[in-house]
Formats: structure tokens, sequence, C-alpha cells
């Protein structure tokens, strides 16, 4: 497994690699987040030994467990010294989040990707203030207009992250958004290039921040074209665990 799962991972960084350079970017300007719903405890370890910083799970309940039994073993191992002066990987929520999760959530994510409406940012913004923490989060926009998606239109993204950047206990680092559920590459490649624009006209006109920076886009089908589009954070699961055995069934939701 571990052979496999160190191939996966070396062939997808080279494809990133290759996406910045023809896009004329620098490697370090993708970060990759591992997006482990299918994947075994095993395999998450093993990701976290080749140097995986970043892990995306789309349900809270798995989200915090994983995380704090990785916490554990990570702990547990850098307290013996074989690993010392390495950080225990960040974990990002990329699936919809409702308000009564929230709670439980906050003490496990590094990053919340999928903040879809301002009575959530609202909320979480409550609930970060109790344990004084500034949470990092990511405002998902529905970029295709897709019906079934989640994510605020695209007509309401800018107008909502000036109310949410304004937000004590919240860091709005940028946006995210998933592809239309489509095989047409122009289709989707549109798509990222509109999110692209809607990112540079919200940096443009200075209406957050500057930690305003991040464009979540692009998953196992798609992340080459993200990246060409402007993509600064990708989301892959399957093309990471083609080939291995997955312990857990796929979730439904
Ligand atoms: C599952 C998931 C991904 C990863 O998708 P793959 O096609 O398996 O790479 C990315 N983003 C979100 C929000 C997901 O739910």
């Amino acid at each position: 497994m571990k052979r496999k799962l160190s191939e996966n991972w070396k062939r997808i960084d080279e494809r990133v690699a290759n996406a910045c350079e023809r896009a004329g970017r620098t490697r370090d300007s993708v970060s990759i987040v591992a997006v482990t719903k299918t994947a075994s405890m095993d395999v998450i370890r093993a990701l976290v030994d080749m140097g995986v910083e970043h892990f995306g799970e789309n349900r809270v309940s798995e989200l915090a467990k994983r995380a704090a039994m990785i916490q554990e073993w990570h702990t547990r191992r850098t307290g013996r010294g074989s690993v010392a002066g390495t950080e225990p990987p960040q974990w990002h929520m990329v699936g919809h989040l409702q308000r009564n999760k929230v709670r439980t959530l906050l003490p496990w994510v590094g990053m919340i990707q999928s903040v879809d409406s301002l009575r959530l940012a609202e909320e979480l913004d409550l609930q970060a203030g109790k344990i004084d923490r500034r949470i990092p989060i990511l405002l998902e926009v529905n970029a295709s207009g897709e019906g079934s998606k989640q994510g605020v239109a695209v007509a309401a993204a800018t107008h909502l992250s000036e109310q949410i950047d304004s937000l004590e206990f919240l860091e709005l680092r940028g946006l995210m958004t998933m592809a239309p559920l489509t095989d047409d590459e122009s289709v989707i490649r549109h798509t990222f290039g509109r999110m692209y624009e809607l990112f540079e006209e919200v940096i443009g006109e200075r209406i957050c921040s500057s930690s305003f920076r991040e464009l979540s886009m692009g998953m196992s089908g798609d992340f080459e074209w993200a990246i060409e589009a402007g993509a600064t954070i990708v989301r892959i699961g399957t093309a990471l665990f083609e080939g291995i055995e997955l312990a857990q069934p796929a979730h439904a939701d």
C-alpha cells in the first residue's frame, strides 16, 4: 500500500508542478489537500509519514475522530523524538457544515473551506470567540449556478465576503468552489475562469483584508485546469487512492 500511495502522491505532485510551469507560476503557489473521506487510518498515517500536511474531510464526525487519532499518534511519536520538530497535519472541512455541528468541529479544524451563508459565518464567529480562536475560512461559491450545489451565488459573493471579513473571530482567506458536474472541459475551464475573475475582483477592489488570497478549486479530474486558471489550493481524493484497497466504504453524502 505504502509504495503505491507514495507513487500516486509523487505523480500528483509532478502534475501540479507541470501545471504551475505551464501557467508561469511557482510550485509553492499551490497547496494540495488530500481528501481522505474514503481512506483508512493506515493510509492517512502513511501520508503523514510522506510529509503530506493538509487533509480534507466532508463530514464533521469523521474529521473530529480522525484528527484526534492522528494528533494522539503524532504526539506520541514526536514525544519519542523520532520526528521532532514536525508539525501535526492540518484538517480542512470541505463538506456542507450545519450550524449545530460547529462546536464539535472547531477544536480540530485548521480551515473551514465550505462556509456558505452569513448565518453559518455568524455562528462560527460566536463559537470561535468562546474559545478565543481565530478560524481561517473560505467562502464557498456556487460558480456553476447548478441548483444541487452548495455555495453562495456568484452575484452575492462580493458583498458576503465583505460582511464575513468584518467578523472578529473569522479570518476570511478566500474562496472555494466545485466544478460543474460535466465532462465538458471548456465548461469546466470557463467556470474556473469566472471564479478567478471574482477572486481578483475582491482583491483588486480591496473588499477584504490582505489575508484574502486563497482560491480553492480543482479535484482529481480537473485540478490541472484549475491551477492553470489560478487555483492556490487543490483538493484531491480519488487520484491519490487509485489502486489502493480502501478499508471503509465511500460515504453517501
Ligand atoms: C471528495 C471531495 C473532493 C475530492 O474529490 P476527488 O474527485 O475524489 O478528488 C474535493 N472536494 C470536495 C468538497 C469533496 O467532497
